[in-house]
């Protein structure tokens, strides 16, 4: 029987909120094992958890875990502290696959200040991942690399895909630097022969989808070329194995596959295509021929890619269909999709383009296809949503279900402010407030 999602927000908020961090492993286990779903229905269930998580109690999950980030230790104990802030890196990575979560994240300092938290989750999680990565001994590896290094590297990754804000932090992040500079050594051969080779996968793979958001969104495409996106795809390439590119089932998610639709991607853009001259990429990426032509897809990829730099244009054709083939109709996201917060709701994920779902105005957190849902479901998110201590004005279950507190996505109107108990925040001064919790 399917387990009740109610239920599931319930134990996994109180599992994820505990002291303990015995009973916060589980909690991180039972978020996995949701997240590991399989299908579009898979899909959707973890998306409304991760959703309901992140409208609980005002917020309360996500602040704890973010509260868990370097520099804000609620374990006087080193040992403690360091496991409490590997699991919340872990728990991070799967909630940030939601948009949903991001944007609940990115207004935890306060409304008009989405930009400097961005800026701020940037820096911090990044430097922290680098410094923990140059740390790192071959030997303590498989637990600590997924931890402080594979765990941020996701989130860094999923939170580029989900917010154009966050892509314009980084970029204020890195004036002065270039991404190969901030990411370069997550690729060094020194420093992947330090992790497993399943650790060293993910991290790949995580640079891989990070690159490909660059890449692939407008706002920042020019920008990382100028930035060192090439080297980081030419290091992708160089630290992927040419044997495992054999392994026939999973060559779409390769990173080394990934890179090749990052380099497609670029040569259906003619500015794109001469900063890739310009950046030398054709004896850049020569050097790797055999490994983009053995990832996927299924073309004579270096051969276009070759022609296109040249300046002859090639189309790639698929050969089953005599269509033309594109990148971005190739591209599949692999977050979780934005969807109605109601258990039952059967519209589907949010439309890409159009009309977006509407907000809860309180938590601005869950969202709905429609009033009727809105309202079915206010039964159980008013317990989410409200900070436990805090109430409501005029939370009167039944005037609340007449009220119907539906407001349109991108209408932030000030309603209950008040009420949400938010003001710290996120990672770097992490939670400007005194955290009421000893060791
Ligand atoms: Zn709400
Ligand atoms: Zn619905």
């Amino acid at each position: 029987m399917e387990e009740d999602l109610d239920e599931k927000v319930k134990s996994c908020a109180a599992l994820l909120i505990s002291d303990d961090l015995g009973e916060f492993a589980k909690g991180y286990n039972e978020l996995e094992t949701a997240f590991e779903q399989p299908g579009s229905e898979g899909r959707e269930r973890s998306a409304r958890l991760a959703q309901e998580l992140a409208a609980f109690q005002g917020g309360a999950v996500l602040e704890r875990i973010f509260a868990g980030a370097p520099g804000c230790y609620r374990y006087a104990d080193a040992d403690k502290a360091h496991n409490h802030y590997g699991g919340c890196c872990l728990v991070s990575a799967l909630l940030t696959s939601s948009k949903v979560v991001v944007e609940r994240c990115l207004g935890m300092i306060e409304e008009g200040e989405e930009r400097r938290c961005a800026q701020e989750i940037y820096e911090t999680m990044s430097r922290d991942a680098l410094q923990r990565a140059r740390e790192l001994k071959r030997g303590d590896d498989t637990m600590a690399g997924l931890f402080f290094v594979v765990a941020p590297l996701q989130c860094l990754a999923n939170i580029a895909r989900a917010s154009r804000v966050f892509r314009d932090g980084m970029q204020d992040v890195l004036k002065d630097h270039t991404l190969f500079e901030q990411l370069g050594f997550f690729l060094s051969a020194e420093f992947l022969k330090k992790l497993c080779d399943s650790n060293a996968y993910a991290v790949r793979l995580a640079l891989s989808s990070l690159a490909m958001t660059l890449a692939f969104s407008s706002d920042t495409q020019l920008w990382a070329l100028d930035k060192g996106l090439l080297r980081i795809l030419a290091s992708i390439y160089e630290q992927s194995p040419l044997g495992q590119l054999q392994d026939i089932s999973k060559r779409d998610e390769f990173p080394a596959s990934r890179c090749n639709l990052i380099l497609l991607r670029l040569l259906e853009s003619d500015p794109a295509t001469e900063k890739l001259r310009a950046h030398n990429a054709l004896s850049g990426f020569r050097p790797h021929r055999d490994k983009i032509s053995g990832a996927s897809p299924d073309f004579d990829i270096w051969g276009y890619i070759e022609a296109n730099l040249m300046g002859f244009s090639a189309t790639l054709e698929d050969l089953s269909t005599g269509q033309t083939w594109t990148a971005k109709s190739a591209l599949s996201g692999s977050s979780v999709p934005v969807v109605c917060s109601w258990k039952l709701c059967t519209a589907g994920p949010e439309p890409l383009a159009g009309k977006k779902f509407a907000k809860c105005s309180a938590c601005k957190v869950a969202r709905y296809c429609s009033k009727e849902h809105q309202r079915i479901h206010w039964a159980n998110h008013k317990k989410h949503c409200q900070a436990g201590p805090v109430k409501l004005p005029g939370d009167q279950p039944s005037q609340e279900d007449e009220k119907g507190k539906v407001e349109q996505a991108g209408n932030v109107s000030g309603v209950l402010e008040d009420g949400v108990p938010y003001g710290p925040t996120l990672f770097n001064g992490c939670f400007g407030r005194t955290w009421p919790f000893e060791d």
